[in-house]
């Protein structure tokens, strides 16, 4: 493949993203872009690269005290499908901004990751680049999660970064998830003799009033602010417009703050519902910030970004189960990622790269 190439030999991170746009990469269709980077990081010759399905990694082996991780995942969400959507393949350049799918989530930095893995074969810190599949889907399709099991050794480092869109802050750490079920029973009668019946739904309305009453709190960790949420996100009950119901179900969604475990966060939940059958469905840790680490610390320092913390679930919570510090640092405005009108400034895929390079230099 030669595409990637040219972009790499003319250093040019801006175009280097438009060509990888022009790859359409949807969940479960990177074998095309997996080729490519895969090929481009070979022909550089000075980096160790292996190939795990569509995920590649390449790595350089100077010997320095410090190795950090860099990595980006190379599928997007599907094309929007609203005609004159401008977030789509190919891509197309309006001024300097550039539109298509994956221009914010996340090919700007894939771009920074392979401009960085050409441009400096002497990094002062060992680099290890990381290039995902199967990131906008479960997490038990994972890229990242496999690389995790093959190849363990492969992803220990003193800190990680990840190039999703951060619009150049530095969001550190990130709110953990969990989901619950909350059922409530009463009895099947016609509703025309509903005395003869207890209704489930009715049952659920302290659930509601509980959850709508409640304050969810800021917790500040490691110096960072972590908002939490708790709602009511989905509710499930009644067979007929005649029936009085029997069963009534309250899906809850738990957004808590990486000061507490998994555990920690459901009995809270179960605490607040007390009383009602409360039953975990679903549940991922979070992440600490980590920006007390020396490493987290000296490329804060060196990128010149303001800290923040991150709401969404991220991969960062993935290397802080493996004990590798991470920060999300990347090109484009998170706002825009999986919308129709897609899009990233070439100055901030080219302030991305400059920031990274001034702190590997
Ligand atoms: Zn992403």
């Amino acid at each position: 493949m030669t595409t990637l190439d040219n972009h790499l030999q003319l250093q040019d991170v801006a175009s280097l993203t438009a060509a990888l746009l022009d790859i359409e990469s949807v969940s479960g269709n990177e074998r095309q872009i997996a080729d490519d980077v895969e090929a481009a990081l070979t022909a550089l010759g000075h980096l160790e690269v292996v190939r795990d399905g569509d995920a590649i990694m390449a790595r350089t082996n100077l010997g320095h005290d410090e190795r950090v991780v860099l990595a980006g995942h190379l599928d997007t969400v599907p094309l929007p499908t609203t005609e004159g959507s401008r977030g789509t393949v190919p891509s197309h350049w309006d001024g300097s901004s550039l539109f298509g799918r994956g221009a914010t989530d996340m090919k700007g930095g894939v771009a920074v990751q392979l401009a960085l893995a050409a441009g400096l074969a002497a990094p002062n810190r060992d680099v290890t680049y990381v290039f995902y599949d199967h990131e906008e889907v479960e997490a038990s399709l994972s890229g990242l999660g496999r690389l995790a099991e093959h190849y363990p050794g492969w992803l220990q480092a003193d800190f990680a970064i990840l190039l999703e869109p951060t619009n150049g802050n530095v969001e550190g750490g990130c709110n953990g998830t969990a989901r619950f079920d909350v059922t409530t029973t009463g009895k099947a009668a016609h509703s025309a003799r509903a005395w003869m019946g207890a209704n489930a739904i009715h049952a659920a309305a302290p659930v509601l009033t509980r959850l709508s009453d409640y304050e969810p709190a800021a917790v500040n960790v490691d110096g960072l602010d972590f908002r939490e949420s708790l709602n009511a996100v989905r509710i499930q009950g009644g067979k007929a417009g005649n029936v009085i119901p029997d069963h009534n179900v309250v899906e809850v969604n738990y957004r808590f703050a990486p000061d507490k475990t998994e555990q920690q966060a459901h009995e809270h939940v179960r605490q607040l519902l007390d009383g009602f059958d409360v039953v975990v469905t679903d549940s991922s840790a979070g992440a600490k910030p980590g920006l007390n680490h020396p490493a987290a610390a000296s490329f804060v320092e060196a990128v010149g970004a303001e800290a923040k913390p991150k709401y969404g679930w991220t991969d960062v919570a993935r290397f802080s189960e493996l004990g590798v510090p991470a920060v999300n640092f990347g090109p484009g405005d998170s706002l825009l990622a999986h919308s129709d009108d897609e899009h990233v400034s070439a100055e901030a895929i080219r302030d991305c790269l400059a920031a990274l390079t001034r702190w590997l230099s």
